[in-house]
């Protein structure tokens, strides 16, 4: 359905896609992860011609993008893209906003284009909102009035870039929600997202995109179990961990507590885990003398069911356990951890806990 060979982009010397080729296959739902400024936009804004490709060739069905005399705005028609921010028009309804595209892009009638249009609000959940304006609801309203807006065209594939990172927590789920739908109803996507669970559970494919390629790709498990490549095993390593970065003695320990309780609502850790992890975060910070560099790492493995509880502390070397004033807090994480241990190297004390379970 989609095919994608030598694709480039550049911005004046900036090389941001290079070479990317691809093929996609009707129904497929593409995940696109990577570290921010590696091109994912670029790659999604040149599928639909959004940007013009610096060389390479895109094919819809068979139809080829960049010849001439390719009918562009037709083809583009096939692909709806939902981005970041909704886009929504704040001076029309949102059944206006719906139907303006079928009626006037497409000749639909008003009458036909209405009739479609409440039954994606009701797909979407919001028939009830359809004579609202776009800034009477919620980011996690408007986010999916953006999806049916999109899906009012009749596209064959549907790009999203990053649909939830705009919206709070408390909204994402109501939007994946309409993603999952779609995927069940064999709806072509490919979305590029930070929702690493969400892109494991839904995608056929995904994609890790680093410096302007796509430097791995594969199934879920293939990426997020077994990677294979040394950048991919490096970022799933990052994301899959919660990293806290401390230096001063007055570090705010209620936001850190609070990263801890998401953290472990994410890998599904229980909530008594997730206090005695917040006990041990604290007892560990109390241990340390010099706060100018700390950073505080939890990770956690589904597959060895394993917690580990990292602090690295820059300075001299100072072994912690063997101070005679931290005798009782020791003693303390000793009963909490199945381990307690302590090592110096390239001018960082690291402390390893490994959290009992
Ligand atoms: P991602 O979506 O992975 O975060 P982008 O595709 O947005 O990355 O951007 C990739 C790179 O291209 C970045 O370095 C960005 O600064 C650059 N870039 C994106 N759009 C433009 C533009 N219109 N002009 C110049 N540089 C751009
Ligand atoms: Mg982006």
């Amino acid at each position: 359905m989609i095919q994608v060979e030598h694709l480039s982009k550049k911005y004046g010397d900036l090389e941001v896609l290079k070479d990317v080729s691809v093929h996609i296959k009707k129904g497929e739902i593409i995940s696109v992860i990577g570290p921010s400024g590696t091109g994912k936009s670029t790659f999604l804004r040149c599928l639909n011609l959004l940007e013009t490709p610096s060389g390479g060739k895109i094919v819809i069905d068979g139809e080829s993008l960049l010849d001439k005399g390719t009918d562009v705005p037709r083809i583009r028609r096939k692909m709806g893209m939902v981005f970041q921010s909704f886009n929504l028009y704040s001076h029309l309804t949102v059944l206006d906003n719906l139907t303006i595209g079928p009626v006037t892009l497409l000749k639909k009638k008003q009458a036909e284009a209405d009739r479609k249009a409440m039954e994606l609000l009701k797909m979407v959940g919001l028939a009830e909102k359809a004579y609202n304006f776009p800034d009477e609801l919620s980011g996690g309203q408007q986010q999916r009035i953006a999806i049916a807006r999109c899906l009012a065209m009749d596209p064959g594939i549907l790009l999203f870039d990053e649909p939830t990172s705009a919206l709070d927590p408390t909204m994402v789920s109501e939007v994946l929600a309409v993603i999952r739908r779609l995927a069940r109803d064999g709806m072509t996507m490919i979305i590029v997202t930070h929702e690493m669970e969400f892109a494991r559970n839904i995608s056929t494919r995904v994609f890790y995109m680093d410096e302007g390629v796509i430097y791995e790709e594969g199934t879920p498990e293939q990426i997020f179990d077994h990677p294979r490549r040394e950048k991919t095993r490096a970022f799933i390593q990052r994301v899959r961990s919660l990293q806290y970065a401390i230096n001063s003695p007055l570090y705010d320990l209620y936001r850190l507590q609070g990263e801890i309780v998401l953290f472990c609502e994410k890998h599904v850790i229980s909530p008594k885990i997730s206090n005695r992890l917040q006990i041990i975060a604290e007892e560990t910070l109390q241990l340390q003398s010099d706060f100018t560099d700390i950073l505080l790492q939890l990770s956690y493995s589904e597959k060895e069911d394993s917690l580990l509880m990292q602090c690295t502390a820059a300075g001299t070397p100072v072994n912690p356990l063997e101070q005679e004033d931290n005798e009782i807090r020791v003693t303390m994480l000793k009963a909490l951890c199945e381990s307690v241990e302590y090592s110096y190297n390239e001018g960082k004390n690291l402390l390893l806990l490994r959290v009992r379970r």
